[in-house]
């Protein structure tokens, strides 16, 4: 994980920078999403302001989301059905585990992905820009539940 509270100051900074009003309800989604470990939806987001900032409106969450989207400081993931889930701890590539179960995603440490990175850069000329890599299983949690 990434030094959340780097993180949070590198979000504050981009959005300073931007004239974006910092309210306490937008640094509270900041804080949220630099300290995500579990790639929280805006809907989630949403809930855990709310019991501090109970005035919050899940529009304003969207919009600071959206703008971070914008300035490349969260990592979007798309999922055909549900919510998008969303990492501002890493805001850059990497592969991901989900449980289709709990829906949990975590960030596994994969030593071995620069050196497949090299081998297909090798193998097919491309220059790679971007990737997506999610591995699909069962989480240990929902494995002790199901026997
Ligand atoms: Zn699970
Ligand atoms: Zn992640």
């Amino acid at each position: 994980m990434v030094d959340p509270q780097t993180r949070l100051d590198k979000m504050l900074q981009k959005l300073r920078q931007r004239n974006f009003r910092i309210t306490p309800q937008r640094i509270a989604v900041l804080k949220i999403l630099a300290f995500s470990e579990g790639h929280p939806s805006v809907e989630n987001i949403y809930e855990k302001v709310k019991k501090d900032f109970p005035t919050t409106s899940l529009a304003t969450v969207y919009k600071t989301v959206t703008l971070l989207k914008e300035l490349n400081e969260v990592l979007v993931l798309g999922f055909a059905e549900g919510s998008n889930r969303y990492d501002g701890n890493k805001p850059y590539p990497h592969p991901h585990l989900i449980c289709t179960k709990c829906e949990k995603i975590v960030d596994p440490d994969l030593a071995s992905l620069e050196d497949m990175t090299r081998e297909l850069v090798s193998d097919t000329g491309f220059q790679i820009i971007n990737h997506r890599l999610d591995f699909f299983g069962i989480c240990p949690d929902c494995q002790k539940k199901m026997d």
